[in-house]
């Protein structure tokens, strides 16, 4: 039987491109998503793909939401945390809400996603979870110390489950986009734009298949001995 992966905020962006991916490759795949249900929609009839909606920073809402999934769909194998937001603004400009509720959505979601879907990895003995950071969790960014701080956690974190996983054939990876061609992006006003891409060597922004690849690599058989890294996605932009 196929495995089953769950991708959280799999109905757009650089989630849509892995749950393709990993449909692609053969897999059982199940989107998450948080608001837009018009997209999640026309997502699902276009792929095939069953979307759910859950916010991934309330801890109820994903054990409930992943033992409907199992229910339905069948025990969650693959995890890619994916699902993040941006609230962006310097320190002296951010309020607390734009700090917690970047904590909460995006390294909260990954404990509560973790959760819900570790311990049966655990039990069957394979498992893959994967975390979506970002090279500005690895940098830093002028007025992202929410997002910069939600992002490194997520890789802290990675590392640590790796080390519980490693013995049951739970591997735990991260990868860091670089700039990816997505809405998140299109909110960067375009001078800004212009200047990031200057600075990225290969000469463009990414694309959401350029890091699918990587996560479909690291779900793979082929990365079993791979666990506790991050992967650095990023068109040469930052070397770490
Ligand atoms: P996007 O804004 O296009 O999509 C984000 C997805 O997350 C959406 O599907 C949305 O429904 C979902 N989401 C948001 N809040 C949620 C919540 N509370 N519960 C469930 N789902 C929620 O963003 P994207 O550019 O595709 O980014 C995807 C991931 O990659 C994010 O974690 C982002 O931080 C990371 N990333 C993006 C870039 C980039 O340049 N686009 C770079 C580095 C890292």
């Amino acid at each position: 039987m196929a495995r089953v992966a769950i991708v959280t905020g799999g109905t757009r962006g650089i989630g849509e491109g892995i749950c393709l991916k990993l449909q692609e490759m053969g897999l059982t795949v199940v989107a998450n998503f948080g608001g837009n249900e018009q997209k999640a929609q026309a997502f699902t009839a276009a792929t095939n793909i069953p979307a759910y909606k859950w916010d991934v920073g309330d801890h109820q809402a994903c054990l409930e939401g992943c033992a409907r999934v199992e229910a339905e769909i069948g025990p969650i194998d693959v995890l890619v945390n994916n699902a993040g937001i941006t609230r962006d603004g310097t320190l002296h400009k951010m309020s607390f809400d734009d700090w917690s509720e970047v904590i909460r959505i995006n390294l909260g979601g990954c404990f509560n996603m973790a959760k819900a879907t570790f311990p049966g990895m655990r039990e069957r003995g394979w498992g893959r979870i994967i975390n979506i950071g970002s090279v500005n969790g690895q940098a830093g960014q002028y007025g992202q110390v929410n997002y910069a701080a939600a992002k490194s956690g997520i890789h802290g974190f990675t590392k640590a489950l790796a080390q519980e996983g490693a013995k049951f054939g739970v591997t735990v990876n991260a990868i860091a986009p670089g700039y990816v061609d997505t809405d998140m992006v299109a909110a960067v006003p375009q001078p800004v734009l212009e200047k990031i891409i200057a600075n990225i060597p290969v000469g463009r922004l990414g694309e959401a298949s350029d890091i699918a690849r990587g996560v479909a690599f690291l779900a793979s058989e082929d990365a079993n001995f791979i666990t506790g890294s991050t992967m650095s996605i990023n068109g040469g932009q930052h070397m770490y």
